[in-house]
């Protein structure tokens, strides 16, 4: 099925994406994020791992529209901006302290 929200593996696939097989997010001595991404409309890391999951290929197709279509065009922003559009998932917010 379309990797999106209502996909009971969503979380598995933004752990991989986060992790070192994907954008490889790391915090570095300041506590700032690093990460590997190419930017642009760049989903390399998200396209493999959703194959590894299994997906078709038009089934990447129509997930890479989805997260386009929540302003995730590159790898980062799936993370970035995506991820917080989930309404399933309030916890991941972080507060301005
Ligand atoms: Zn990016």
């Amino acid at each position: 099925m379309i990797m999106n929200f209502d996909n009971p593996q969503w979380d598995d696939f933004l752990d991989r994406l986060y992790g070192p097989e994907g954008c490889n997010f790391q915090y570095d001595a300041d506590g700032k994020p690093t990460w590997v991404c190419k930017a642009g409309n760049d989903k390399t890391y998200a396209t493999l791992i959703l194959q590894d999951m299994g997906l078709s290929k038009e089934e990447i197709i129509k997930s890479c529209e989805f997260f386009d279509e929540n302003g995730g065009h590159c790898d980062c922003e799936i993370i970035w901006n995506v991820a917080r559009h989930n309404p399933n998932c309030f916890d991941n917010e972080t507060s301005n302290e």
